[in-house]
């Protein structure tokens, strides 16, 4: 019942069934349902309060105590928790129940004053926070005074007389700054909790992290009201987080946080520096004990490596949350590998248990190993991985950053659930404060980012703006350099390697290869990529981009005097041709030199082109190579700018003929300038306006294809022709393809198989697939332009400027770009499939756009059947799992009774 309950509540509740009601308090829940009529209405929907009283008289009976009684308070918790769990974005507020008259009843009733104070003081700063939404930060200035006054090291040293002070200094400053009171009737006080528990859900920080996580806005957040236990009665006390295995690398021994005398929000909020599970076993000995076996029972219950919440008190376990434990991919990759060897978990299962999409941070670098550098503090590794970057200091300024291309490491005291798009601009996270169990670090590692917590050698001085670490000192835009899984800081440039081939990360994807149907390729345009792809897996290469081979410094001169050639050579036939009606064979001595000119570079272009393809062919061995021929619009190798600095270098020298020339090439490269250039002359209209080019690149293919085959490779070769609406410009191109490849193959006296195929780019396209598949032996949809122009969108003029604003309006909950349209572009492409196969039963389908390394669009194109999908190198091992999850869960469907 999770989309109701949401996560917390349903497990709390599964929690009791498995461990009894003796380990887990009590307590009751309100729907999501209600969540979502509230934040509609911004009243209480018609039955609340009879839910919230029936809720609360079962409650008190259960627990024999009274919300509110003066004498012996019964206290609860009001608890945020979502279907999906988004760890500390939402709101939580702990003792409530507690006034004036009810804190005496509790210190009377434990004989704990500073207990009861402690409470109270808790119950006034959550309350002033939470509900009437003063900024956090206020009340820990007063706490550090406080402590400051006292001498004191840690909360847990302050003195029931300085909390009592504190509870009032809270309730004014609650009551000054908003202008409300707080109410002494706990029922009031439980309503009002409530109500800000389901108003967190559009908190800021929680919008960001559902945007960044494509977590649905219309679930809504339960409200979970339930019994206090309480870790900071004592020493024998505390509260903590504990993982059923090693939360960063898998290992399997459970791991955690512990702060003695505390309550959890200390642990989870990052502001406090804690203790781990072995310093539990010092304070609370059978506790500590009970817990691993705990831990153990609710893994083998749920399936699944857990994250849990816990509180002793006295000595005494109490669990109050457990979940899926959010894990970095080297933990998820060693859990499912465990798993199966402990007969815990089928492969599979094991498989299901990973999230495919975080698979490409296993990939990220490390400090070089061999490297010699300065540590300049430690902390907790947090999140691996290594990162390099500049100093800063807010999340604002890592998003300014982020958004300039700089790479930037947020340093902070400790961290906030408010930084979450912060995280998300940086390079890596550095905190002060805070342990590995934070929200925040979990935040870290969810989304992939190295974070290093609890360097407790760095003052993090936010109004100086500057760190100092003893007697040196930082300053923002200061580069630094950390390695979130040792924990380790320097400032030193250490080089950064990838990581070796990870063991237990090829067995998984050894069993996800001989579960799915679907092929994997890899985009690659150089033999360096194409060698990386194959390591990772790739079956192929589905999309080369032979452009790419037409940009570098050597290169960039002789591409443009191949297309200033040939439109020279255009316009002059085009006029000639003209002319010719009225004026007989004028102007061919003209025409003749032009097209030797564009000749005699379309040949040193042959040759620099030929190279590469044997690089590649060489990489891929005999697996399949699709290379595209040229696609993007002319005028783009051609920059105005340049030409019109070419001229005025030209009359600076004062040379006539120099002038005329430059002021000729200028004039022609101008006029190639499109308006639309996105649906202008590109892919194949280039190959029909300059058949020459694609002859070239057939020829350079090829050429390599017979030298590459002659030294032992046997390269299956697939050229591919771009941007294809009519079925009649396939068919030109098809004839010319075969025409140049059987002449290249006849003068080498040579054989090579070679496939001629399109890509499926534009509406028309799909539209028309079974004519066009009576042309092709094989088409590849170009998902980012299929995207584009069947929407209507243009990538780089939009996306960062509105498709956030659609998100926020909820038109949108992703980009189309990295997710599938599926009932727009999915439907096109599906219809498309469906038509090319009845045009052409031998019909080879792909996917080479972006989505192809997306685990969601990845299942979409295996359930319409596609044959093979092709992304980045280093989604290669992305697009394998989930393509194995994708074939998982459809034999289930189709398996399980309708
Ligand atoms: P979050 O979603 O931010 O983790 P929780 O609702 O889990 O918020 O509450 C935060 C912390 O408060 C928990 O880690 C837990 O330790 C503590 N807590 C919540 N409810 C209770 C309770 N009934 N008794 C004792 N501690 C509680
Ligand atoms: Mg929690
Ligand atoms: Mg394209």
């Amino acid at each position: 019942m999770r989309e109701l309950l949401g996560g917390k509540g349903a497990n709390v509740a599964e929690m009791i069934r498995v461990l009894g009601a003796d380990r887990v308090p009590p307590g009751f829940t309100i729907t999501t349902e209600a969540c979502l009529a509230f934040l509609r209405d911004r009243e209480s929907p018609h039955g609340l309060e009879e839910q919230i009283d029936a809720g609360l008289r079962a409650l008190e009976e259960r627990s024999s105590r009274r919300l509110g009684d003066p004498g012996d308070p019964l206290l609860v918790s009001v608890r945020s928790g979502a279907p999906v769990s988004m760890p500390g974005m939402m709101d939580t507020v702990l003792n409530l129940g507690l006034s004036d008259e009810a804190v005496e009843g509790l210190a009377a009733r434990t004989g704990n004053e500073r207990f009861a104070w402690d409470s109270y003081r808790r119950f006034t700063q959550m309350f002033g926070n939470v509900v009437r939404g003063i900024a956090g930060a206020r009340f820990e200035e007063l706490l550090a005074a406080a402590r400051e006054a006292q001498g004191a090291n840690s909360d847990a040293e302050l003195d029931a007389e300085t909390l009592r002070r504190l509870s009032r200094q809270f309730i004014e400053l609650a009551e000054a700054d908003s202008g409300r009171p707080v109410p002494r009737d706990p029922l009031e006080q439980l309503r009002e909790a409530i109500h800000a528990v389901f108003a967190s859900w559009e908190a800021p920080r929680a919008i960001e992290y559902r945007r960044l996580s494509a977590i649905p806005e219309d679930l809504g957040t339960a409200a979970n009201v339930q019994a206090m236990v309480f870790g900071n009665t004592g020493p024998r006390s505390g509260s903590g987080v504990a993982f059923s295995r090693d939360e960063l690398t898998g290992a399997p021994r459970p791991s955690g946080d512990f702060l003695a005398n505390a309550q959890g929000e200390d642990v989870v909020s990052g502001t406090r520096t804690t203790d781990d599970l072995d310093g539990m076993a010092d304070t609370a000995p059978s506790a500590h004990e009970e817990l691993l076996g705990v831990l153990g029972t609710l893994e083998r219950h749920f399936g699944d490596m857990q994250d849990v919440e816990f509180t002793v008190e006295d000595g005494r376990l109490y669990l109050l949350q457990t979940r899926a434990a959010k894990r970095p991919a080297q933990a998820a990759v060693r859990f499912a590998l465990d798993a199966v060897a402990e007969g815990l978990l089928s492969e599979e299962d094991a498989l299901l248990t990973i999230d495919a999409d975080r698979l490409e941070t296993l990939l990220l670098p490390t400090f070089d190993p061999e490297a010699e550098f300065e540590v300049l503090v430690r902390g907790v590794g947090a999140s691996p991985g290594a990162a390099k970057g500049k100093i800063v200091l807010s999340a604002a300024e890592a998003i300014a950053g982020g958004e300039a291309g700089e790479d930037v490491i947020l340093v902070r005291p400790f961290t906030e659930a408010d930084d979450v798009a912060g995280f998300h601009a940086a390079k890596g996270i550095l905190t002060a404060e805070g342990g590995r169990a934070s929200h925040a670090a979990l935040v870290a590692r969810g989304m992939g980012r190295p974070c290093v917590a609890g360097a407790t050698d760095l003052r993090v001085d936010l109004e100086g703006q500057r760190i100092d670490i003893g007697e040196r000192t930082l300053l923002p835009g200061e580069q630094i350099a950390i390695d979130g899984s040792a924990g380790i800081v320097t400032l030193d440039d250490v080089p950064l390697v990838e990581p070796e081939a990870n063991e237990y990360l090829e067995e998984v994807l050894g069993w996800a290869d001989r579960s799915r149907k679907l092929g994997v390729r890899a985009n690659a345009d150089t033999g360096a990529d194409a060698e990386r792809a194959v390591q990772l897996g790739a079956e192929g290469i589905g999309l080369c981009r032979t452009e790419h081979m037409f940009f570098g410094a050597d290169r960039e001169e002789s591409v443009k005097e191949v297309f200033i050639a040939a439109e020279r050579w255009r316009r002059i036939v085009a006029l000639e041709r003209y002319a010719s009606e009225r004026l007989e064979g004028a102007g061919s001595e003209a025409a003749a030199l032009a097209r030797g000119e564009f000749q005699a570079q379309l040949a040193k272009l042959e040759e620099l082109q030929r190279g590469d393809f044997e690089d590649l062919f060489r990489a891929m061995g005999s697996r399949p190579v699709t290379i595209r021929l040229l696609d993007p619009p002319l005028h783009e190798f051609l920059p105005v700018r340049h030409f019109e600095l070419e001229l005025a270098d030209a009359e600076a020298s004062g040379d006539v003929d120099a002038v005329n020339t430059a002021q000729e090439r200028l004039e022609l490269v101008r006029g190639l300038a499109e308006t639309n250039p996105m649906i202008g002359t590109r892919g194949s209209r280039l190959g029909i306006l300059y058949p020459q080019l694609y002859e070239m690149q057939v020829t350079a293919i090829m050429r390599a294809a017979v030298t590459v085959r002659a030294k032992g490779n046997d390269p299956e070769v697939e050229v591919m022709l771009p941007l294809i609406a009519y079925e009649g410009e396939l068919s030109e191109l098809r004839e010319l393809v075969v025409t140049t490849a059987e002449r290249v193959l006849g003068e080498r006296n040579s054989r090579i198989e070679y496939a001629v195929g399109t890509m499926i780019e534009l509406p028309r396209s799909c539209l028309i697939a079974d004519r066009i598949s009576a042309h092709a032996d094989f088409l590849s949809f170009g998902t980012n332009d299929l995207t584009q122009t069947a929407i209507g969108l243009s990538r780089d003029d939009v996306e960062g400027r509105f498709i956030d604003v659609y998100i926020d309006h909820e038109i949108l909950d992703r980009s189309p770009f990295e997710g599938l349209d599926e009932p727009g572009v999915g439907e096109l492409v599906s219809l498309a499939a469906e038509r090319g196969r009845r045009g052409n039963p031998n019909l080879h389908l792909g996917i080479c756009g972006e989505h192809g390394g997306d685990p969601k669009s990845i299942a979409f194109f295996a359930r319409i059947g596609l044959d093979y999908v092709s992304c980045s190198p280093i989604r290669v091992p992305v697009a394998r799992l989930a393509a194995a999850q994708a074939a998982i869960l459809a034999a289930r469907t189709d398996r399980s009774p309708q």
